[in-house]
C-alpha cells in the first residue's frame, strides 16, 4: 500500500512530499492490515547515510511497530525515493573462530552464524542441532580439502564414518566429542547428561584452531615444495 508523507528535515523545514511503500502486515498479530502513521523521524543532511523510520500503529491489535527507509538519491543529491528496508538486528556472534576456516569451508561460517543468532535469541535446541551441523561440514571439508578425500564419497558418509578418518589423535577426540553432545541434541533421549551446547561449542571451537594450524602448514609445505 502506498502513502505520501511530508519529509521534514533536521531544522523542521519541508522537503516536499514523497510517496512511499506500507508494510500490509503486522509482525505482533499477523494480521494483514492498512497501518497507520503515528511519528516519523526527520531526513539528517549532515547524514545522507542516515535512514527515515516511521512508527506504525497496527488496526486490528493496536501495537506500534517500526518501518525503516533507505533514503535514495539522484545525481543531484535530491532524493527520489524512500526504499523499505527489510533488514533486522541480529544478536551478537557468540561463536569466533579463526577466519582461515573459511577458506576450506564456504558454508561453515554461514552455519555458524545461523546457529549463534538462534542461540541469542533464545533458541537453544536448534542453536545445538546448528552446531552439529556445523562440526559435520568442518570434518567433511577438512578431510576433503586438507587430506585430499574423495569429495563424493565423503559427503555421503556418516559423519562418524568421516571422524574415524582423521589422523589426528587429537582432532579425532575432540570431533568425537563434540558429535556425541550434538548427537544428544538432535536426539529424544540425551544420553549425556552432565555435558551441554557449550561443551560442544568448546570442544568444536578447539577443532577450528587445530584446522586451523593445519592450514598454515598446509601453506607452508606448498611453498617450499614450489621453491
Ligand atoms: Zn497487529
Amino acid at each position: 500500500m502506498q502513502r505520501n508523507i511530508r519529509l521534514l528535515d533536521d531544522q523542521n523545514h519541508s522537503l516536499g512530499t514523497i510517496k512511499i511503500t506500507l508494510p500490509n502486515y503486522c509482525p505482533w498479530c499477523h494480521s494483514k492490515i492498512s497501518p497507520s502513521i503515528a511519528s516519523q523521524t526527520r531526513y539528517d543532511d549532515s547524514n545522507r547515510e542516515s535512514p527515515i523510520s516511521l512508527v506504525l500503529l497496527c488496526p486490528s491489535c493496536y501495537n506500534h511497530f517500526l518501518q525503516t527507509y533507505k533514503v535514495i538519491f539522484d545525481r543531484n543529491w535530491q532524493i527520489t525515493n524512500l526504499e523499505m528496508s527489510n533488514e533486522k538486528p541480529m544478536p551478537k556472534t557468540s561463536f569466533a573462530y579463526p577466519s582461515k576456516i573459511d577458506s576450506i569451508s564456504e558454508e561453515f561460517g554461514k552455519i555458524i552464524t545461523e546457529s549463534s543468532n538462534a542461540e541469542g535469541l533464545g533458541f537453544n535446541h536448534l542453536a545445538g542441532i546448528g552446531y552439529r551441523k556445523a562440526l559435520e561440514f568442518l570434518v567433511k571439508d577438512y578431510l576433503i580439502k586438507l587430506e585430499s578425500e574423495d569429495s563424493a564419497k565423503i559427503s555421503k558418509l556418516p559423519l562418524s564414518q568421516c571422524i574415524a578418518k582423521i589422523k589426528d589423535s587429537r582432532m579425532n577426540d575432540l570431533a568425537l566429542a563434540a558429535t556425541w553432545i550434538g548427537n544428544d541434541e538432535t536426539h529424544y533421549v540425551r544420553k549425556h547428561t552432565d555435558k551441554d551446547i557449550e561443551d560442544l561449542k568448546k570442544f568444536l571451537h578447539t577443532l577450528t584452531n587445530l584446522v586451523n594450524f593445519e592450514i598454515s602448514i598446509s601453506e607452508a609445505n606448498d611453498f617450499i615444495n614450489n621453491n
